[in-house]
């Protein structure tokens, strides 16, 4: 998934260290108060990456 405001692309894969996510964890079971980590963009304002 990737936010469309700065393009932070959040990776399954990786997590997210920021709000300490651990690695494998989709976006879909992100908690709803996460948001991005770069521009702070709310969960609606991510987008799927194409392709
Ligand atoms: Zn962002």
């Amino acid at each position: 998934m990737e936010c469309r405001i700065c393009w932070h692309v959040y990776d399954p894969g990786e997590g997210d260290d920021v709000w300490q996510i651990p690695p494998g964890t989709p976006f879909d079971a992100l908690p709803e108060h996460w948001r991005c980590p770069v521009c702070d963009a709310e969960k609606s304002g991510f987008l799927r990456v194409v392709g």
